[in-house]
């Protein structure tokens, strides 16, 4: 006789009033994107459930905020809303274009990274197995510097969160994006084992993230960059999730996975250049829950409001164990309308098919950077090849 699969214990958290601030109508961050990806999984019934629960957050506290940003930069965050903004505000990145300054600002990041902190709460105390913030993921953001649309980086703040108590930690990146502010945050310590996978500094903000950033001090060997080129396709893209990040998961042996899975490595993001349909998100995350730790997941960017709804939801489906029974199921079944033109198959986008040309030479670049990964990390956890 067969031992039953466990059943995944998944919390999903949110709350009414993360959908009641947006950033400026012209900044294409757009924070309805948790409320969107609640409204789905509501609609399809996917938030109840055995095992299932929604979670309400608390605004983070002054003093939690503090742990990792220095109270000039808070003080200034505070001020700027109420109309103070003077250089010293500016040169922290706060009312640039990337970082606007808009009404509920505070009250909305202190939320957003209060409820990445109740993800971590739920995990720590054994009440999920699967913690998801899709309102999470602000990974830009310094001790003293607003970035591409971050002003507290909830990242920093749960993984510290989870350190303070002993746990070991990997934080796995796959928003296009280089994940820097969480980077140069554990970068001297091992305690935080950051792997950001990402469209290429070269091509892409935050400019950086190359296969040479690799950790400082007692964190050599704790950091791993893998730039990937323009126009990556699924394929390419989880041949480097295998071949780096999931080997570096297993020999570091976390006690907790965190991962930012932003949605703009998608097709058609239109602020970045890879190629990727929500599938490889879905094998992605398999991969992850095949390591057996205790996850938790936050949203980040996605810039095609829609389909980041849709690869959220999905995501969702997958670490509830029921995506089989969604993915080839009609829309109107769920009642549920996605508002998108191009695909009315389901959450999952169609298979890709990559023109033959481009997907070798994406395979060729991806190849290198996995080379020279290995070259550079591998050594610092016994791992060979
Ligand atoms: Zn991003």
């Amino acid at each position: 006789m067969t031992t039953p699969v466990k059943k995944r214990r998944t919390a999903f958290i949110h709350c009414p009033e993360l959908e009641s601030f947006s950033y400026p109508p012209d900044c294409p961050f757009n924070s309805s994107r948790a409320g969107r990806t609640r409204k789905i999984l509501a609609s399809m019934g996917l938030l109840t459930g055995p095992g299932r629960s929604e979670v309400a957050p608390q605004p983070a506290t002054r003093e939690r905020i503090l742990t990792f940003h220095s109270p000039s930069y808070l003080d200034a965050l505070i001020a700027a809303e109420s109309g103070h903004l003077d250089v010293e505000g500016l040169r922290m990145g706060i009312g640039t274009e990337d970082c606007p300054v808009f009404k509920g600002l505070v009250a909305y990041a202190s939320l957003a990274a209060g409820a990445t902190m109740k993800a971590a709460e739920v995990i720590l105390a054994g009440e999920a197995d699967v913690a998801f913030n899709p309102s999470g993921g602000y990974h830009h953001a310094g001790p003293s510097k607003a970035s591409g649309f971050c002003y507290i980086n909830d990242v920093v703040l749960a993984c510290k969160k989870l350190v303070a108590v002993g746990k070991r930690v990997v934080f796995l990146d796959i928003d296009v994006h280089h994940g820097d502010g969480v980077q140069w945050a554990f970068y001297d310590s091992p305690d935080v084992m950051t792997i950001s996978l990402h469209e290429s500094g070269k091509t892409l903000f935050p400019w950086g993230g190359f296969e040479e950033e690799v950790g400082d001090g007692d964190g050599l060997g704790y950091c791993a960059n893998v730039p990937l080129p323009p126009g990556t396709t699924d394929s390419a893209f989880l041949r480097a999730l295998d071949a780096v990040a999931i080997p570096l998961i297993r020999a570091y042996n976390p006690d907790v996975i965190v991962l930012e899975m932003g949605m703009d490595m998608l097709a058609a993001d239109p602020l970045a250049h890879l190629n990727l349909t929500n599938n490889a998100y879905c094998d992605a995350i398999e991969r992850i829950l095949a390591c057996r730790r205790p996850l938790l997941a936050v949203g980040g960017g996605g810039y095609n409001v829609e389909n980041t709804a849709r690869g959220w939801a999905l995501a969702w489906t997958v670490f509830c164990g029921e995506d089989g029974g969604w993915s080839d199921m009609s829309l109107g079944l769920g009642g549920v309308m996605l508002g998108t033109s191009e695909w009315q198959g389901g959450l999952r986008d169609p298979e890709q098919v990559p023109d033959p040309a481009i997907q070798a030479e994406v395979d060729r670049a991806v190849d290198e950077t996995i080379r020279k990964v290995k070259l550079n990390v591998f050594p610092y956890h016994g791992l060979t090849d």
